[in-house]
């Protein structure tokens, strides 16, 4: 029996509020040690987050319209902004969540961009019929039906709600560690915080990108906000829930790529 006292009510809330402050500290101390890349990614999310902020609150210009576009790269800014700041908090299976959020709003973008006609449907069906047609997986498969990939996969989307969306017989809390130790967050582990930043960094730089696309700027804008996009995929790293099992795989058998 544990002779310890725990801590309830506000004490317990102060102490875990405070595991989490350290973890942000440390991950905002470490972080930026990591190799070239990971520093690099965070640094270009930054900018592309901006860029996103400037297109949620008409900073150009404003068309005078519906603001749908507009207010879809608000929730993508503030999904993204979320993403982070667990990311920081050590709440990584949460952050991911948030990947999958902003991903699901990625591919409507994306597929506004390809098929004009979705658009319009999506403001004007009802919400029964909204809700089944531009289903997550319904709007991924109009897009494949394009020609096109969408920019988050069923691979991706699928791993992602494994993860973290959806719980199963096997699903460990916090484990992201090659050990598959589970925990209750709080803490550094330096996976999972790779992993999130790189989810992150894929489905902002493609909402970014179509967002644009849809949005009435001039050119100019948009070729810095694309390039912004651009370097910001340049600048992702290679631990993606895509590729997570191989690199376990490559840890526990000590032959990690170079
Ligand atoms: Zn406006």
């Amino acid at each position: 029996m544990n002779e310890r006292e725990a801590p309830e009510g506000l004490a317990f809330l102060r102490e875990i509020w405070g595991q989490e402050d350290s973890c942000e500290a440390a991950t905002d101390r470490e972080l930026p040690r990591w190799g070239t890349k990971a520093p690099a990614c965070l640094t270009q999310i930054g900018t592309v987050l901006s860029f996103v902020d400037r297109m949620a609150s008409c900073w150009w210009a404003c068309d005078q319209g519906d603001h749908m576009i507009q207010y879809l790269c608000g929730r993508v800014e503030s999904n993204a902004r979320a993403a982070l700041r667990l990311l920081r908090f050590g709440l990584y299976d949460e952050s991911l969540l948030m990947c999958g959020s902003l991903g699901e709003i990625a591919n409507l973008l994306q597929l506004f961009c390809v098929e004009k006609e979705a658009r319009e449907q999506w403001t004007t069906l009802s919400e029964d019929k909204r809700k089944k047609e531009f289903s997550p997986v319904n709007v991924r498969i109009r897009i494949e039906q394009l020609g096109t990939s969408p920019l988050v996969a069923k691979d991706r989307y699928g791993l992602l709600s494994q993860m973290a969306a959806h719980v199963q017989p096997d699903t460990k809390p916090q484990s992201h560690n090659h050990a598959g130790v589970p925990s209750v967050g709080g803490f550094l582990q330096g996976e999972g915080a790779l992993l999130c930043l790189n989810e992150i960094a894929r489905p902002l730089s493609g909402a970014a990108t179509f967002g644009a696309a849809l949005l009435d700027l001039e050119s100019e804008i948009k070729e810095q906000i694309y390039s912004a996009a651009r370097d910001l995929v340049k600048t992702t790293g290679g631990v993606v829930v895509t590729e997570l099992e191989n690199l376990h795989q490559h840890i526990r058998e000590g032959s990690l790529p170079n």
